[in-house]
């Protein structure tokens, strides 16, 4: 695959390990933080944090016309964790928080309770080939329905933690804080997809 430019939405919560793991694939990433830089990348990735401020930061410099817009031409997008709930059309307990509500999911904020608010499972994702991925899960949501164009590519106990809407893909775990670098290269092969 020829070098791709990778953007990551940098402006709460855990880029940077995102734009290590771009780099350790062999491609360029971009931190983004305005609507020129969104227009320069070839994928996007959405990472974790909080919500309910990555919508209103998303909200307040503008970018949710230009990230919308670009998805809706092809462009990869991947949302973690907070990117997932950002990414969803629905939630449970709706807030009325700015979103892009892209994907055609219901997702159910902190679903795996306040108690046990961060832990780490073996996943199998057959999409990755059989090696179980190392799950990291901080404070995560889960996909509670899909829509008909919705892949599942993987579950967690009664939550969907992975899926797929054509060029819109979600975690719900963090991919970049494992060293296993197969969620990022599953993302990264949806560009040359998205481009062919
Ligand atoms: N619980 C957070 C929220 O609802 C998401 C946590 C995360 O991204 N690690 O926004």
């Amino acid at each position: 695959m020829s070098k791709r430019t990778v953007g990551v939405l940098g402006m709460q919560g855990a880029f940077q390990k995102h734009l290590d793991a771009i780099r350790a694939c062999g491609h360029e990433a971009l931190w983004v933080r305005d609507r020129d830089e969104v227009e320069q990348v070839e994928a996007l990735i959405l990472p974790g944090g909080e919500s309910t401020t990555v919508g209103k930061l998303l909200d307040r410099w503008g970018l949710i016309e230009p990230v919308c817009r670009r998805a809706g031409e092809g462009m990869p997008l991947f949302g973690t964790c907070a990117g997932m709930i950002v990414m969803a059309r629905t939630l449970e307990a709706e807030t009325g928080q700015p979103r892009l509500r892209l994907m055609d999911l219901v997702v159910r904020r902190n679903a795996y309770g306040r108690q046990v608010d961060s832990f780490e499972t073996d996943l199998s994702l057959p999409c990755l080939g059989e090696e179980p991925f190392r799950g990291v899960f901080i404070r995560a949501p889960m996909v509670t329905e899909v829509g008909e164009g919705v892949a599942v590519l993987g579950r967690h106990e009664d939550g969907i933690i992975f899926a797929r809407q054509g060029n819109l893909l979600t975690a719900a775990f963090h991919p970049e804080l494992t060293d296993d670098l197969r969620v990022h290269q599953y993302f990264l092969r949806m560009i040359d997809e998205s481009s062919a």
